[in-house]
């Protein structure tokens, strides 16, 4: 076993740190206070190769593997604290992976390479009012009709409505089928029969997260992902995907919570020392850095297990996959969220500051802890179903 990454990988990671550094540090503030990524940062990241990266090349991406993919969303969620461009990212290398391993040729064709240029977003839209953890009693329905087929309903707490608008794209969108089984489909949001209502969120500001109402919106059978009627396994293999890469930019923000930490506690001094000279502090850096390696390795043996089973279809390790992504969905948002909280209180009153900035990370990770991309106790569900069985599911 070898833990190195490769020359190229390196050499990768090293370019996206650099644009993390230069790049996202320089309009994290300003992503934050206007509400959406700038132009000139969505034209960088696709120079970069950064948007949807695991799509093929033939369909405008650079086919990167889950760990290349990880490695970025890791910098990404480092350079921009407030979690918005790795939103971004890592919507569109999930989602954008889904289309292009289970969408139609056309839609392939017609979608995915304007998503690569970043001259339109892709994103998802499974959660409704009525909830998001159990989307199996969702309440949007579609019915076949003029060859395509027709959406009613409504999704909630959906990210990149405002940009779907703005750049056009749309979101892969799961629905019950009337003739059966779920449907998952992309659809774009410019279509007649959809209108859209922008929340006001706490943070994440950069990205939108907002309503979509379908009524009797007409959804040509181009769009289709996956076979009619078994959408839910397919958004199910998107979950799995995104969360990975959520998990990488949870442990980016820490790792950059802890290095702001670390160079605070060197030349601050209270009672003639430095802080971090008082066990009270460099101990629980020393735990915090401890659970943020360990989940680091874990995120990237989930993301090797993806590359290695799921992306190529291949079922055979699906248990594994799935305690593997959850289990990282679990820990990631948790522990990053602990840094940041704990960083800010080394710094004193400045860590309650925007000056010092890790506040942005705090509004931003908790998205996380509410419940984007699965809530934990939804992670505790399928850890609890693949360790006992699913019998042992606490619902009916
Ligand atoms: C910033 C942000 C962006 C988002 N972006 C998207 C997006 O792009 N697309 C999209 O479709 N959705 C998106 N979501 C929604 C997200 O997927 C949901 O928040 C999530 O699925 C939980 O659904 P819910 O919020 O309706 O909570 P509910 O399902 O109502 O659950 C409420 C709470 O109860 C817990 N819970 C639920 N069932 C159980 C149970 N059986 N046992 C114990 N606890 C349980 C949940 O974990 C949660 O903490 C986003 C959410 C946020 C906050």
């Amino acid at each position: 076993m070898d833990f190195r990454l490769t020359d190229e990988e390196e050499a990768f990671q090293a370019a996206v740190r650099k644009f993390g550094d230069k790049v996202l540090r320089t309009h994290e503030r300003q992503l934050d206070a206007e509400g959406r990524i700038p132009d000139e940062v969505l034209s960088e990241m696709a120079h970069l190769g950064l948007l949807a990266m695991p799509v093929p090349a033939e369909y405008g991406g650079m086919g990167a593997s889950a760990v290349l993919t990880e490695i970025a969303a890791e910098e990404i969620g480092r350079g921009d604290f407030s979690m918005a461009t790795a939103v971004f990212f890592l919507l569109e290398a999930g989602w954008g992976h889904i289309l292009a391993a289970h969408g139609t040729e056309e839609a392939k064709r017609e979608v995915l390479p304007a998503v690569c240029a970043g001259k339109a977003f892709l994103g998802i839209a499974t959660t409704e009012p009525t909830g998001g953890s159990d989307l199996a009693n969702m309440r949007t329905t579609s019915r076949k009709a003029n060859g395509g087929f027709v959406l009613r309903g409504e999704k909630a707490f959906v990210s990149g409505v405002e940009e779907a608008k703005r750049l056009g794209g749309g979101h892969l969108t799961l629905s019950k089928a009337e003739e059966g089984g779920f449907r998952f489909a992309y659809v774009p949001t410019r279509s007649p029969g959809i209108t859209t209502q922008k929340f006001d969120n706490m943070g994440r500001m950069g990205i939108s997260t907002g309503a979509l109402t379908y009524a009797d919106a007409a959804v040509p059978a181009k769009y289709l992902v996956g076979a009619d009627g078994k959408g839910f396994e397919v958004a199910m293999e998107g979950f799995s995907v995104a969360r990975t890469f959520v998990s990488a930019a949870c442990i980016g923000a820490a790792e950059r919570a802890l290095e702001t930490g670390m160079a605070y506690i060197r030349e601050r001094t209270a009672f003639g020392q430095p802080l971090g000279k008082f066990e009270g502090i460099q101990f629980e850096l020393v735990d915090l850095w401890t659970q943020v390696e360990a989940v680091k390795w874990q995120c990237r043996r989930a993301a090797w297990l993806l590359d290695t089973y799921t992306l190529r279809g291949d079922e055979s390790h699906r248990s594994e996959v799935n305690r593997a992504v959850a289990a990282v969905k679990l820990t990631a948002p948790q522990i990053s969220f602990e840094c940041v909280k704990r960083v800010m209180m080394w710094f004193g009153a400045a860590g309650y500051t925007k000056d010092v900035g890790l506040e942005l990370g705090f509004r931003g990770i908790m998205s996380y802890l509410v419940g984007a991309e699965g809530g934990l106790n939804i992670m505790r569900i399928i850890l609890g179903r693949e360790l006992l069985g699913r019998e042992f599911l606490p619902y009916k």
